[in-house]
């Protein structure tokens, strides 16, 4: 093997370690393998930068739910382009699902990418890295067999601040008409309770706080490990944890929601008060095209029932519109069920074929105008619910943990800037706040603030009262 090509950030900054730079796309369980990318390079020496001029590896986590996924990745990478012809020693590489999809063929393709690998390969990174340093290039997405997957367990030192996200499974066999999920994430694998335990019981003693468990169908945990405890049995497990105070999961899908999971809610005060429902369309033809497996009834049975258990409880869903066959009645079926569920935000896109899905080899034949007008006309009412429903929190009185900085900082007059800091109430909304003790001291503790105004997707507040210290 030949000594490693000479880095840049090596010549110009003396450094013995080499850096990364991830950029993430799609959903928390990419931001969750992103982590993992950077625990498994750190054991290496590897330190993460978030400059990538700074950059020996940048690394594109790549998402293929959304439409024309290549292409986005490829315009991110060619826009970085230059410093790779500035420094040959620099590497591009593409993980996640994309990259798990095309393989081989986006080497083939792309001649400035070096290194692809699939979420299966994470752990072979150092070796991928050791296969390509001579400027060979290399590709590596082979899916774990169920029976033989191994999660890689989570360093509580790689995680950014007082939140963590842990994945308790992976893939999925539900098969939903229009998703590339179970082909590219392969079936259903569970992590043993007794791991998934200790990991937040490493997290808690790490400074972690708030845990959301992550899953592409999370709520069905435990069905590929008969004996094991299933979702609603860990959730209560966890909610033992001493020193835990919150704890959230993503993505439930509805016919997975059974009573315990919903009730959970009522019965677990560490479990705060959000739940991500997607539900996709109203209509229970369209439903069954995408083979869901529940009827609009049936979903807005789930929704009564968790909001009994829990009244105050903020609910999300995800829609699509323009399904293969859907008519004008189908879509005003999806109308319906917004008005009557009341959700307090949702995230619809237009439907897009996924190659090698099953909706794929039906006709694409809602147009796109007409898509697109349904999306607009969907998306209002649903503005003007979200509007209703975000109004309830002004002037209340909410526990909001401390994340760190905000994004921006206000005007405190004659051209002095404020420091805001930002934080999450237990509903999962951001709240920006005026920063009345040093961010840093601030971070990760719990506050007693008033809601003084309320924006579209988020507020602003006051702090009243800080937990001790
Ligand atoms: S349950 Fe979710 S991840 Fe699984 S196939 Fe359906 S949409 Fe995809």
């Amino acid at each position: 093997m030949t000594e490693p090509a000479p880095s840049r950030i090596d010549d110009a900054c003396d450094s013995a370690n080499r850096r990364v730079h991830v950029i993430t796309y799609g959903c928390q369980m990419n931001v969750y393998d992103s982590r993992r990318i950077v625990q498994v390079l750190g054991a290496q020496g590897w330190v993460e930068t978030g400059d990538p001029a700074m950059a020996d590896l940048v690394l594109v986590n790549s998402c293929s739910v959304r439409d024309r996924p290549e292409q986005k990745i490829l315009g991110t990478l060619s826009r970085l382009l230059p410093l790779k012809e500035a420094h040959p020693g620099v590497r591009f590489g593409v993980c996640g699902c994309v990259a798990q999809q095309h393989g081989q063929a986006l080497l083939d393709k792309v001649p400035y990418i070096d290194l692809v690998f699939g979420p299966d390969r994470i752990a072979d990174l150092p070796a991928i890295l050791a296969a390509t340093e001579d400027g060979r290039r290399e590709s590596r997405t082979t899916l774990d067999a169920p029976s033989d997957y191994s999660f890689l367990d989570v360093d509580p030192s790689v995680e950014p601040g007082p939140t963590a996200f842990l994945t308790i499974m992976k893939g999925c066999d539900r098969f939903c008409a229009y998703c590339i999920v179970p082909y590219v994430r392969g079936r259903q694998v569970s992590k043993a309770a007794d791991r998934v335990l200790a990991e937040v019981q490493s997290l808690v003693a790490g400074g972690v706080r708030e845990v959301t468990l992550l899953g592409q169908n999370v709520n069905a945990y435990g069905k590929d490990r008969p004996g094991e405890p299933d979702f609603p049995s860990l959730l209560s497990r966890i909610a033992a944890v001493p020193g835990l105070d919150r704890l959230r999961f993503v993505t439930s899908h509805p016919a997975d929601a059974d009573d315990r999971m919903l009730d959970s809610f009522g019965a677990l005060p560490v479990l705060a008060e959000s739940l991500h429902l997607p539900v996709q369309s109203g209509s229970d033809t369209v439903l069954a095209r995408m083979r869901r497996g529940y009827t609009a009834a049936q979903y807005l049975e789930r929704l009564a029932r968790v909001r009994r258990a829990c009244p105050d409880i903020a609910l999300s869903t995800d829609f699509i519109v323009g399904f293969p066959g859907e008519t004008d009645a189908e879509f005003d079926a999806t109308l319906r069920l917004v008005e009557t569920a009341r959700f307090d935000s949702m995230f619809s896109f237009k439907y897009s074929p996924r190659p090698g899905t099953l909706a794929a080899r039906t006709i694409d034949d809602v147009p796109e105008a007409l898509k697109a007008q349904r999306l607009a006309r969907l998306q209002a009412v649903q503005d003007r619910i979200t509007i209703q429903r975000m109004a309830r929190y002004l002037g209340r009185e909410e526990e909001v943990l401390i994340e760190g900085p905000s994004r921006d900082t206000r005007s405190g007059g004659r051209g002095k800037a404020i420091l805001e800091m930002q934080g999450r109430t237990r509903t999962n909304l951001t709240v920006n706040l005026p920063a009345d003790i040093p961010i840093r001291e601030a971070r990760g503790r719990l506050a007693r603030v008033r809601i003084d105004e309320v924006l579209v997707h988020s507020l602003r507040g006051t702090v009243l009262a800080w937990e001790a210290a």
